[in-house]
């Protein structure tokens, strides 16, 4: 069918960049654009319209696919709640974004759009039951059954990220405190780092002053430990020793076959895989009575969300 070889666009939008890639029927990126996200939703709206324009010109396309981060309902009608994202109150992005581009369009989570590019042209080729697990700026999780994603009744499920793992602990900026993600993900590598370097250790580490004076990211704090750094090397400790017990709850709760470790900071898992799965391992119910699911990295890297929800919308075509 002449339909199936037209190239689908998938968007990637996130807090400040946003990124377009057109897609071919094998899952490869044949051209890309990246931007600033507007903040405003008139802005994104326009954004989109021009980046498909620009990529229309070179392409023969036929759908788009967007992969939100944020909470929308389970038909992917709607944004109900985008934190980082001006589209909110319940708009109806994908209705008024066909509207705009005289195209179809999907519209999908931004986790759940890098678990099915995983599972059509990563890691998660053919698995049953598995878990995308992303580690980034954030926590963003997907659970895959038998191909499909299961949003639960209202499309937020699962949440792992926000989950109290510390009842009055470090505040998180959905509002609560004590998150999973405020101790197992990339920015809390900082708050792990700050916590120890208080202490008054290490302080003859290189990264030492940058941390009690909270001028460290979590990317300095990662290439402190790959160079050996004593503090560096603290922090991560902490960080993989809450991914574990992350790790352990998801595995717990939604007995996994396989856990895909994804997101920016997986890139590093060399690192810390071996802490974070001995640790998951140490917190998991019924250890050494049960199998434990088994840990990969992801394979497709930040361009597995435009890969996943270009796929998924090349099922409009
Ligand atoms: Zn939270």
């Amino acid at each position: 069918m002449v339909a199936h070889s037209r190239m689908t666009v998938g968007f990637d939008i996130g807090g400040t960049n946003a990124r377009a890639a057109v897609v071919d029927r094998d899952g490869a990126i044949v051209d890309s654009l990246s931007t600033r996200t507007p903040h405003d939703a008139e802005g994104l709206t326009q954004m989109i319209v021009e980046m498909v324009g620009e990529l229309r010109a070179q392409h023969d396309i036929g759908a788009v696919g967007v992969a939100v981060a944020g909470f929308l309902d389970p038909a992917c009608e709607v944004v109900r709640f985008a934190p980082h994202l001006a589209w909110r109150d319940d708009q109806p992005v994908r209705r008024d974004l066909e509207a705009a581009l005289g195209l179809p369009v999907r519209l999908e989570h931004d986790a759940n759009s890098a678990a099915w590019g995983e599972y059509r042209y990563g890691a998660g080729r053919d698995l049953d039951t598995w878990v995308f697990f992303a580690v980034g700026t954030g926590i963003g999780a997907t659970l895959m059954h038998r191909g499909e994603i299961y949003r639960g009744a209202f499309g937020t499920a699962p949440e792992f990220g926000h989950i109290t793992v510390v009842p009055g602990g470090r505040a998180c900026s959905c509002g609560k405190q004590g998150c999973l993600e405020r101790y197992a993900s990339g920015t809390s590598l900082v708050d792990c780092a700050i916590d120890i370097a208080t202490k008054g250790s290490f302080k003859d580490s290189g990264v030492y002053r940058a941390v009690v004076e909270k001028r460290a990211s979590g990317h300095d704090i990662m290439a402190a430990a790959r160079d050996g750094d004593q503090l560096g090397l603290a922090a991560l400790e902490s960080f993989s020793t809450w991914l574990g017990r992350g790790l352990a709850i998801v595995a717990d709760v939604l007995d996994p076959a396989q856990i895909v470790l994804g997101g920016g900071v997986s890139e590093d898992a060399d690192l810390f895989l071996l802490s974070a799965q001995r640790s998951m391992e140490a917190n998991i119910v019924g250890a050494g009575y049960r199998p434990l699911p088994e840990i990969l990295c992801a394979e497709l890297g930040s361009r597995a969300g435009m890969i996943g929800v270009a796929d998924l919308a090349r099922e409009l075509l």
